[in-house]
């Protein structure tokens, strides 16, 4: 295995949910509807039935045969362990519910962030996109330091995240797919 490979490989891992390391958070934060995906309602911020104390799913092993093909299938791109760990520090979303708020807001940007990386690495690995990997790099910095803000700042970067999409997206397609846009 050469060393782009493995750095893709180290990567890729930073990007995908770590539950052992998340508080729940997807399970809690998140709403879903009842639907094929789903067996039962559930409102944004109000605990999954299913989750336990210890931050696991009762039904992990039967999520499928048990409604819930909608949890098999989402991925947070390591946003419950960076908000869990990183930006709250550990804090148990249940020993304070104004903080509990703010982390289930800061979830689904953190998870777009990520995903917006995690995107960004892989372009970079692409022969296709040679051209443009500066732009890639500066992107990837500035995403990254987004991630790393505190919550107030954490709230304001839907934004933010916009402004990076629109930079990026015009020189994107100039440059690869040959469309001309300037
Ligand atoms: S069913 Fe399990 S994985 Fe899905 S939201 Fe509930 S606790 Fe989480």
């Amino acid at each position: 295995m050469n060393s782009a490979s493995i750095d893709n490989k180290l990567i890729k891992n930073r990007y995908r949910a770590d539950c052992e390391t998340c508080l729940g958070l997807c399970c809690v934060a998140l709403p879903y509807a009842k639907t094929a995906d789903f067996a039962f309602d559930k409102a944004g911020g109000i605990p999954c039935r299913n989750l336990q104390e210890d931050y696991r799913c009762s039904i992990h092993t039967q999520l499928r045969k048990s409604g819930f093909r909608g949890c098999t299938v989402y991925e947070c791109f390591g946003a419950g362990q960076k908000v869990s760990q990183y930006t709250y520090d550990g804090q148990d979303w249940r020993d304070n519910t104004a903080t509990a708020k703010e982390m289930f807001n800061v979830l689904p940007i953190m998870q777009q962030l990520h995903e917006i990386l995690y995107y960004l690495h892989e372009a970079l690995h692409l022969k296709e996109a040679q051209p443009i990997h500066e732009h890639l790099k500066l992107a990837i910095v500035e995403t990254e330091r987004l991630t790393q803000l505190n919550l107030h700042h954490q709230l304001s970067c839907n934004f933010q995240l916009l402004i990076i999409v629109l930079q990026l997206t015009p020189c994107w397609c100039k440059q690869v797919n040959g469309y001309v846009l300037m």
